[in-house]
């Protein structure tokens, strides 16, 4: 081990950075989080140092480094761009035995600052032993997106449970059972959820030994429109955690690998015509698998709550007193538009975006066409397909130039994304020519005109 991992107690600690630049300010904001008194030395400071170090409590001396400066302190940051300077701040601190660390010159430290994941209480530390930094932050980055920010707040709960427990089970095997049991359940599910006073009733009655009641939860969670890029963290934090999942037909099959490995997956698809099966089946399936204590997660295309029927399902879950968490998703007008290259909103050409279901009851013209047709603002019809040619000429009849231009965009943001542009007049035509299938969004209005403007071309997003 090149450099041994110890974690610092500055609160209310004097330290001294050489430098008054960007670097300085950035180890500054550090060293201040940690509660540090900074010291800085520098001919210069800029505006935002000079802030942090008055609200440390710290000082600041406006001229060049001398040795005395390292007086009082237990840390030393030299963050200059003179290398001679950082090489003569290393010795001097060394010379005292004052841990010293110099912003990218691994050989003159005595102390080197690893990449941070901040969950304070919890903190964790990456290392490569200044062999490797981008590596070190890399590995970080990928812990911020698995660790989730309130993270900390376990170890806060644990803190006000610990001598409970410690008196209860006197033995550490017994303990630390308990331990993982509670960090990895519906506790800290609910502490992570910010509902820290359930949690806290919970580990109570865990605690007194009474028998947890057997409800699960439901989590509806939106998957996005396809790339599996586009799942938020707390999707897929709660994906590898369910014990089942139930899915349709909108889901892709590279976002339903992310689930646990050992959840049971249930198809609940509805195909336009045919109702696989009934929403208040599914409803009635969420509480039942809920009510034998199951984490029941509840894939859904897109937004849960945009065309997703997501209000129901939950009114049902409340109704039974079935506790729920809904997980917003990248929706599909969003999601395609963007690997489209269309944006929905342009101040030029669209001061308005309008989500619209084409899914038209009994075939019928029931939507209020009249306020769709004003010029700047963008329609977007999802379950568009099947009634597009009602729904162009009724755009087209009530008032929307015929030659509005539109396009199809089938499948977005998957590897099969097509689109397809062109105006109202001849977009049913598109469909034909080119066999359009579900799922695809249609897009109305003078912005699809900005894809040709854009240059944008299929795999643009793949390249950005
Ligand atoms: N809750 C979903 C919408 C469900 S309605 C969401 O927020 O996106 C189903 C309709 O969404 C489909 O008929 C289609 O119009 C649209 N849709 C969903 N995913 C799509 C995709 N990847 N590409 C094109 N259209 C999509």
């Amino acid at each position: 081990m090149e450099f041994l991992p110890l974690f610092h107690n500055l609160r209310g600690a004097r330290v001294l950075v050489v430098g008054g630049g960007e670097i300085a300010l950035r180890k500054s904001r550090l060293l201040a989080d940690a509660g540090a008194v900074l010291r800085v030395v520098a001919p210069q400071i800029g505006a935002e140092l000079h802030e942090l170090i008055d609200s440390s409590g710290g000082e600041e001396l406006l001229r060049g480094y001398s040795e005395a400066d390292l007086d009082g302190c237990v840390l030393i940051i030299a963050a200059t761009d003179d290398e001679p300077l950082n090489a003569q701040v290393s010795a001097d601190a060394r010379q005292r035995g004052v841990p010293v660390n110099v912003v990218d010159a691994p050989a003159l430290c005595s102390v080197i600052f690893p990449a941070i994941v901040d969950r304070s209480p919890l903190v964790i530390a990456v290392s490569s032993g200044g062999d490797a930094p981008v590596l070190a932050r890399l590995i970080r980055a990928k812990m911020e997106s698995w660790i989730p920010p309130t993270y900390g707040h376990l170890a806060g709960l644990a803190a006000r449970f610990r001598h409970q427990v410690k008196n209860l089970f006197p033995n550490v095997q017994q303990r630390r059972a308990f331990w993982e049991e509670v960090f990895q359940g519906p506790i800290a599910d609910r502490q992570l959820a910010g509902q820290g006073a359930e949690a806290e009733r919970l580990l109570q009655a865990k605690i007194d030994g009474e028998a947890p009641a057997a409800t699960g939860e439901v989590y509806l969670v939106g998957a996005g429109p396809g790339d599996p890029d586009l799942l938020t963290f707390k999707a897929l934090r709660l994906m590898q955690q369910a014990d089942v999942v139930l899915y349709d037909r909108l889901v892709a099959p590279a976002i339903l690998e992310l689930c646990r490995r050992d959840a049971d997956r249930i198809y609940v698809g509805k195909q336009r015509a045919d109702h696989a099966v009934p929403q208040d089946q599914i409803n009635q399936q969420l509480v039942a698998l809920a009510r034998q204590g199951k984490r029941v997660v509840r894939l859904k295309g897109g937004d849960p709550f945009i065309f997703g029927r997501g209000g129901e399902e939950i009114e049902e879950l409340a109704a039974h007193g079935i506790p729920f968490q809904v997980v917003p998703g990248i929706t599909a007008a969003s999601g395609c538009a963007a690997y489209a290259g269309i944006p929905l909103t342009h101040r030029d050409y669209a001061q308005s975006v309008r989500f619209v279901t084409g899914h038209l009851k009994n075939n019928t013209t029931d939507l209020p066409w009249k306020d769709l047709v004003s010029p700047a603002q963008t329609l977007v019809f999802y379950m568009g397909l099947i009634g597009l040619p009602i729904i162009c000429s009724e755009l087209i009849r009530h008032g929307r130039g015929a030659d509005t231009p539109a396009a199809l965009i089938q499948q977005g943001t998957t590897s099969n994304q097509r689109v397809f542009t062109g105006t109202l007049a001849n977009l049913p035509q598109l469909v034909a020519e080119h066999e359009v299938h579900a799922p695809t969004l249609v897009i109305v209005g003078e912005v699809v005109t900005l894809r040709d403007k854009l240059k944008w071309f299929e795999g643009a997003q793949a390249s950005i």
